[in-house]
């Protein structure tokens, strides 16, 4: 069987000589054991900080050991009482295309309540990072104006429609002219910039949100955030939920001091992990699925297959190859 593991830590790009595969037996049973087989492997932008040595909320990779992400798998044997072949489970668990496990961390899902894949994305943990961030921190009331950045993303695209669903004006920002149509004319927003085409960010967001910015939910950092930032209201609230413009920095990046702004507006500015809401998941999830349900909320992914194709679908990231939520099928 295949595993990939991280070969040498990215400096800069991640390359796909950073990552290496390697074969090994498949792991035998001892009792108290599942045999699990990958299904679906989740590449999520947040892995990049785990190839950093670097002190953070989690973790870092180990040179030489599997990568690790959200995966779905099929038990394909089992000696743990609990779980049956056939079941298939979600987790944390290695780039790998069996492994045992003793069911630490895994929740079982249904197979026939929804997609497997859409226990990564919508219903898993970037459906939870939308709703739990623009709920909780951005707190939206009807007729705000919320912005959202990486809005075509498997964060972004669900917070721009859940703000619709909460009867607010919303503006996505996205890398591509397809991506903002599809802003527009998929998910329901009423605006879109590209900002890979604009040469005034600044003025391109003030225009698209006469009555300046309510809720800003950040994706993204960096040069378009100092854009969104110069057009907040009083009490604005600025979710900071992802800084992929800098997640391949190799110095601190510096930019506009946004003490001022806040000071100035009364703006909140709140960082946050989804994992800090764990308690809420449970209440989350079934108003995500409900709303999937009534057609409220439109999921998409881009799924990349077979295992080896892992490494490159998480470098795409980057180039923004991806719509909604990219993920890998075994
Ligand atoms: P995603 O948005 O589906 O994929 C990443 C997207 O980022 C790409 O499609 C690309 O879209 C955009 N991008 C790449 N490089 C960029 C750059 N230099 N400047 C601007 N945009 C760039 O990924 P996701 O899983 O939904 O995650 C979105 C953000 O949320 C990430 O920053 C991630 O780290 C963060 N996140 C945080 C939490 C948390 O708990 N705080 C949880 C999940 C995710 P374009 O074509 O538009 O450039």
């Amino acid at each position: 069987m295949k595993i990939i593991q991280l070969n040498s830590r990215p400096v800069g790009v991640p390359q796909l000589s950073d990552f290496k595969m390697i074969n090994e037996d498949r792991p035998k049973l001892a009792d108290g054991e599942i045999l699990l087989k990958a299904s679906y492997i989740s590449v999520d932008p947040y892995m990049r900080g785990r190839m950093m040595d670097a002190k953070s909320y989690i973790e870092p990779f180990e040179l030489n050991k599997a990568l690790v992400s959200g995966i779905i798998a099929e038990v394909v044997e089992s000696k743990l009482e609990g779980f049956s072949k056939g079941d298939f489970v979600s987790g944390m668990l290695e780039w790998k295309e069996y492994q045992s496990s003793k069911g630490e961390g895994l929740f079982k899902v249904d197979s026939k309540g929804a997609p497997l894949s859409s226990y990564l994305g919508v219903l898993g943990m970037t459906g939870l990072t939308a709703y739990l961030g623009l709920t909780e921190i951005g707190k939206p009331k009807v007729g705000e104006t919320v912005v959202v950045s990486g809005a075509a993303g498997a964060v972004g695209s669900v917070v721009g429609q859940i703000a619709k669903i909460k009867g607010c004006r919303v503006v996505g920002i996205a890398g591509s002219d397809e991506k903002v149509e599809e802003l527009k004319s998929k998910y329901g927003f009423d605006a879109g910039i590209n900002y890979k085409t604009t040469a005034n960010m600044t003025q391109a967001i003030a225009d698209a949100c006469p009555d300046g910015v309510d809720v800003y939910y950040d994706n993204v950092g960096g040069e378009i955030s100092d854009a969104v930032m110069l057009n907040v209201n009083r009490f604005a609230r600025v979710i900071v939920c992802g800084a992929i413009s800098m997640y391949n920095e190799t110095s601190i990046p510096k930019g506009p001091r946004v003490q001022p702004i806040l000071i100035k507006n009364s703006v909140l500015m709140q960082g946050f992990i989804v994992s800090n809401y764990m308690e809420k998941f449970g209440q989350a999830i079934p108003q995500l699925a409900k709303w999937l349900q009534e057609g409220k909320l439109i999921s998409t992914e881009t799924i990349v297959e077979g295992f080896e194709n892992a490494p490159q679908a998480f470098i795409d990231l980057f180039e923004g190859k991806n719509k909604g939520k990219m993920i890998v099928k075994v």
